[in-house]
């Protein structure tokens, strides 16, 4: 007889370890601390967790490899961020992005400069010349990162002000993720790719360990750290893997048929297509279990899955994740997608 799993115990754990995790500031290059997060967090479920070279997270969560079977799952616990890339004359930052995050989606964000010395200062992402009651083209201009700049929270009317708090170029530049969980069970916040993946993969190495569950091959979890600037999943594979499932967020928009409540299966990103068996696979699996899902293409995407291809390992190749809406801005998904790619991936499993 199958046991009755409690996936709201396991539901409520991923999205505790969510929030926790989006507290944490980690855009690429800076992810140490939300590294190291991980790292304790596997460690108390039980786990021998190591770091690799480049910073990410890598875990063996149970099985027993048969002819090089292994299945590698992927999370990027890497965010959008930005660098200071010159203080301009009025005292104020220009930035240089790190990964893809559209100026537009980070006007009138506050964001935490992070100085080499350990200092944090903080400031407001904005337009050059910010009143709409000042600036008579407020409304023509484009946004981009020519055109606004940080604002920071010190009385700073110089580059040698600035200067004098310790701020230089090459500072780390994090916005505020502005995290909210509704009654209605919607995930709002920035960086739900791919912290709310992050969360999954705990909560189903928790179930692993909590539930005994026998796992019909070795697993591994890889927690990667440069995926937003492309390299994530380039490196740290075991020689026994034949698989490498990206858990990483669904699309959601005009033409794809995906929706926040559920998982998404993806066939074709920038990249090609999927590994055909393990697409066909995970939608056996998700009919299987009658879950909530969708299979879609998307346009502009690209995976650590796709990654580890590029850089030359013979895997075979997947990607899932639950739906997220308005994605490399201010994110939305939903338990309900949570809780579909939760079950996607211990039937998987099976
Ligand atoms: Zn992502």
């Amino acid at each position: 007889m199958q046991k009755e799993i409690n996936t709201e115990k396991y539901l409520e754990y991923i999205l505790d370890q969510t929030k926790k995790i989006l507290a944490i500031d980690s855009p690429s290059g800076f992810t140490k601390k939300a590294a190291d997060y991980v790292m304790n967090e596997y460690a108390a479920l039980g786990y021998t967790p190591v770091q690799t070279v480049k910073g990410g997270v890598f875990c063996e969560i149970g099985g027993n490899t048969i002819n090089n079977d292994a299945l590698m799952m992927e999370a990027h616990i890497d965010t959008l961020g930005a660098m200071v890339c010159e203080i301009n004359s009025n005292g104020y930052l220009k930035l240089s992005p790190i990964g893809g995050m559209n100026a537009n989606n980070a006007e009138a964000e506050n964001c935490r400069i992070y100085t080499r010395e350990g200092k944090i200062y903080t400031g407001t992402f904005q337009l050059c010349d910010a009143s709409v009651h000042v600036n008579g083209k407020f409304d023509e201009i484009s946004r981009s990162y020519d055109t606004m700049e940080v604002v920071l929270d010190e009385n700073v009317k110089t580059e040698d002000d600035t200067r004098a708090l310790g701020i230089m170029p090459g500072d780390i530049v994090c916005f505020d993720p502005r995290t909210t969980i509704t009654e209605s069970g919607y995930i709002k916040s920035r960086f739900l790719d791919d912290k709310l993946s992050v969360g999954i993969l705990l909560g189903f190495a928790k179930y692993v360990k909590e539930e005994n569950m026998k796992l019909p091959r070795k697993v591994y979890h890889h927690i990667t750290v440069y995926e937003e600037v492309g390299h994530g999943g380039a490196a740290s594979i075991p020689v026994d893997v034949a698989e490498v499932l990206s858990v990483d967020m669904g699309c959601v928009g005009v033409g794809l048929s995906c929706t926040e409540h559920q998982v998404s299966i993806c066939a074709k990103d920038s990249c090609g297509p999927y590994n055909y068996e393990v697409v066909s696979n995970l939608i056996t699996a998700a009919k299987r279990q009658r879950l909530d899902f969708s299979v879609d293409v998307y346009p502009h995407y690209g995976s650590d899955a796709d990654v580890a291809l590029n850089a030359g390992y013979d895997v075979k190749h997947g990607l899932i994740g639950s739906g997220v809406y308005a994605s490399h801005g201010y994110e939305r998904s939903h338990k309900d997608g949570v809780l579909n790619t939760f079950l996607l991936l211990m039937e998987y499993l099976k």
